[in-house]
């Protein structure tokens, strides 16, 4: 369930599987120096409408039934009478036609179910959509179905054009005349776009942009629209809900249905997300829909595909065990060594499970767990963020006597202090616990801004830490609270206490002037038994009416919170990432509908210890998994296959060869054989560039090309040489047959790149295939990456001709609309 290429790794993950998300993080990163971004797609804050539509004329466009409202109830009302409009049709055209079965896929028909759905929309202003067409050219068929309705103003339309127009000023000219982008061109006139990967990337970022900017009416995208930038619409319609995977066709999974589905409703416009699947043919079978609409998410398992690139990776770090390297690039979740005792803490842990009480609260069943999923993520990033910002030494700089602060703990909520000293009460130690250096735990003496009733209570009993008044456990998202500040309701109070970094919530822009010993000293000596009864001195005092009357009229212009990013100047990338994306999610957290639970703090702490005990479990199975061992195995087949052809010795000391793979990081061991067996280096570099595209051009199918002699000759030789690496990976009993090693080679843009790279133009070279504009792109660009990694390797071996030649090739190949800027960053 992992869709690999090199460079994108796209890992559907559920709340049960985050540890094991790290793990795949840790190991993405270290092996192939790539981050990884996590995409969060759980959360809903704008609730969805599910309906189906069953129009296809001018007549019956308002065909459109509610099956699933916004709290998830199927509407068997809506699904019958889908049934019977549908029904009520269909035996008037057995009337008049007779012949059953011909209504689908009629291109006719298709196109006023189309034109008629729009002219609905349009009526209830559920514009803009995006229509899911789960095949390209299907999607490029439906655009053209409804090209000719105008969705735009006049003044929307002279916008889109001079966009259009700006976007592609840096083509050349015969780029712009290329067919897709004076085809796609008029559809944009009109407010119709495509999104595909097809599509040239400069078009795509085009309809991307025009679409943000809410100029584009209607979209027709493949499921990659769904996976990629966030775009949301008014409204997500399903051309269909069977997809093509490969092989077969079949129903979408829950899981894709709920990513593209998502697409619907944009935060903040829209109050719900209308998503409709179109009758054409039958009305689905009301378990598929409710499996598609309310099913759980598949489970998913990890899956790594062990490379050997990976594999040289960490040998050439350094010298370990197989052991050791397991642990050290799959993480510890891959440890071996403490099964048997993981094993007893699991049956455990299995039990608990099973006696675990679901939460019977209607309106929690809704969307507690999203919110808790968001919640976490929300409080994990606030912890991050907490750490890097108190190690800082921005942060320690500012840090010092005087200074003033928001405290948020146990005892307190956004409460106004002063710093008095760095670190404790006591014996000065800097940080909480003995040992430890954790940068949260670092102690500071404060004096904080309180009720006087608090005050009177600690101050009567200093031994307890936490003065509660009755024990009360807080809403969730008071820990997140980021607007009011406390003011005392009574008598102003202040009292002198110990906290620690993670307890301050907000640094604010001033120092202010207080008697820092003689409030220390007076705390103190009131420590002392008999003086405990003793009023707090005068300049205690003094300062606590000075926090009270800071927090009275506290604001931005007279005591400024610190902001980590713009006052601190953090700017650290992963820093900031951190904090945009934990800025982006909180809101999202007041806009789910368990919130108005009246129970909603009890059945969240329920939820949260239900979850911890199911991500344990579901951690310990995975260490314990077989998938471990199988990886184990093939690991050990890799490494066998490696010393069989030289690459690393039997000490597992990397060889020449070694050297050499380590720099190429796509199909590495095949380039390499290439390189060493002298099959590139006489050759023209424009043969060289064709060749290589057959390593990462993706497509399986496509027009067989035409090629020269020599080309012939040299694809033979290659795949002759893949021959043989598969001849021995099969011998070490790696579980890929000769044929499957072979057939991973694409070569079906070879006379393509070869053209490319002499000269011809685009719009020369999409005569020779069937591969689309897009797709051409995407292998040329990719080619040019694997020219450097070749470059790189060539050096190792020592031969400077070739080096030279992939210079050429890759000046050859990056030209006009293939390396056009990106709009997003020219
Ligand atoms: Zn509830």
């Amino acid at each position: 369930m992992l869709a690999s290429t090199t460079d994108h790794l796209v890992v559907p993950v559920y709340g049960t599987e985050m540890p094991l998300l790290d793990s795949t993080k840790q190991c993405f990163r270290k092996t192939k120096q790539k981050e990884v971004y996590v995409v969060q797609t759980k959360m809903r804050p704008v609730p969805l409408e599910h309906y189906l539509y069953t129009g296809n004329s001018n007549k019956t466009s308002n065909e459109l039934f509610c099956i699933l409202d916004q709290k998830g109830n199927f509407l068997l009302s809506g699904y019958r009478a889908a049934l019977n409009a549908k029904k009520e049709r269909a035996s008037k055209v057995d009337e008049s036609y007779g012949p059953k079965g011909v209504r689908q896929g009629n291109p006719q028909a298709d196109k006023s179910v189309w034109l008629s759905l729009l002219s609905m929309l349009q009526k209830k202003d559920q514009l803009p959509v995006v229509a899911f067409t789960l095949s390209k050219k299907k999607c490029d068929q439906n655009a053209e179905k409804v090209s000719s309705v105008e969705l735009v103003t006049s003044t929307e339309r002279s916008h889109i054009i001079s966009f259009f127009n700006k976007s592609l000023r840096q083509l050349k000219g015969s780029d712009r005349q290329l067919p897709q982008v004076l085809w796609l061109e008029e559809l944009l006139k009109n407010g119709i776009g495509v999104h595909h990967s097809g599509i040239l990337p400069i078009l795509k970022e085009i309809v991307e942009m025009l679409f943000s900017r809410g100029l584009l009416k209607i979209l027709f995208a493949t499921e990659t629209f769904a996976m990629g930038v966030n775009m949301p619409a008014r409204t997500v319609v399903f051309d269909s809900t069977r997809k093509f995977d490969g092989n077969n066709f079949r129903d979408l999974h829950s899981s894709e249905y709920i990513q593209m589905a998502g697409r619907a409703g944009r935060r903040g416009l829209d109050n719900t997300g209308m998503v409709i699947l179109l009758c054409k043919g039958d009305v689905p079978e009301t378990s598929d829909l409710n499996k598609m609409m309310l099913g759980t998410p598949t489970k998913l398992t990890s899956q790594f595909r062990l490379t050997y690139y990976m594999i040289l990776n960490l040998l050439r770090v350094k010298q370990l065990t197989v052991q050791d390297m397991m642990k050290r690039s799959f993480s510890e979740y891959y440890l071996q060594k403490d099964a048997p005792e993981n094993e007893k803490k699991l049956e455990e842990l299995r039990i608990k499970c099973k006696q675990l009480k679901d939460i019977d609260c209607p309106v929690c069943s809704i969307d507690l767990k999203a919110y808790y999923l968001a919640w976490t993520e929300c409080y994990q990033l606030q912890k991050q963020i907490k750490n890097i910002l108190f190690s800082s030494m921005q942060c320690q700089k500012l840090l010092v006597p005087g200074r003033l602060l928001l405290v948020t703990n146990a005892n307190h909520k956004r409460s106004l202090s002063v710093i008095l000293q760095i670190g404790g009460l006591g014996n000065l130690s800097s940080f909480k616990g003995l040992s430890s250096k954790n940068p949260l735990e670092k102690l500071y003496t404060v004096l904080i801004s309180c009720e006087k009733n608090y005050e009177e209570m600690k101050m009567s009993d200093i031994s307890t830490t936490k003065v509660s008044q009755e024990e009360e456990v807080k809403h969730p998202n008071e820990m997140f609270l980021q607007n009011d500040l406390f003011i005392p309701k009574g008598q102003c109070g202040q009292i002198v206490e110990e906290i620690i970094a993670a307890d301050i919530c907000e640094i604010v822009n001033k120092v202010i002037k207080v008697d820092l010993e003689k409030i220390l000293e007076n705390h103190k000596k009131r420590l002392i038994p008999r003086f405990r009864s003793d009023p707090p001195s005068q300049s205690t005092v003094i300062a606590g009416q000075q926090l009270f009357n800071l927090a009275k009229d506290f604001n931005d212009k007279v005591c400024p919170v610190m902001h980590p990013i713009h006052d601190l100047c953090l700017n650290e990338i992963k820093f900031v990432e951190k904090h945009k994306k934990f800025e982006r999610i909180l809101p999202s957290l007041h806009c789910f509908n368990c919130l108005d639970c009246p129970n909603i703090i009890k059945h969240f702490s329920l939820m949260q210890s239900n979850m911890q005990v199911k991500e344990d479990v579901a951690m310990l199975e995975f260490r314990l998994s077989d998938e471990n061992l199988n990886l184990m195995q093939e690991y050990n087949q890799r490494i066998e296959v490696l010393k069989t052809l030289n690459y690393i010795d039997k000490e597992m000391n990397l060889q020449h060869k070694g050297r050499v793979a380590f720099e190429i990081s796509t199909h590495e061991v095949m380039i390499t054989e290439l390189l060493i067996n002298n099959v590139l280096t006489d050759l023209h570099p424009s043969e060289i560039v064709a060749v290589l595209s057959c390593f990462v051009f993706e497509q399986k199918k496509s027009s067989p090309p035409t090629l020269t002699d020599n080309l012939q000759k040299v694809v033979n030789t290659v795949k002759q040489i893949a021959k043989t690496v598969a001849v021995c990976q099969k011998k070490q009993g790696l579980n890929v047959t000769v044929e499957e090693f072979i057939e991973e080679l694409h070569f079906g843009l070879v006379e393509v790149v070869y053209e490319w790279a002499r000269g011809m133009s685009f719009k020369d070279i999409m005569n020779l295939t069937d591969v689309s504009e897009g797709n051409i792109v995407r292998c040329i660009q990719r080619l040019d990456e694997t020219c450097r990694d070749v470059r790189k390797a060539a050096h190792v071996i020592g031969v400077q001709a070739l080096c030279d030649k992939m210079e050429e090739g890759m000046s050859l190949i990056r030209r006009d609309v293939v390396f056009a800027a990106s709009l997003y960053t020219s």
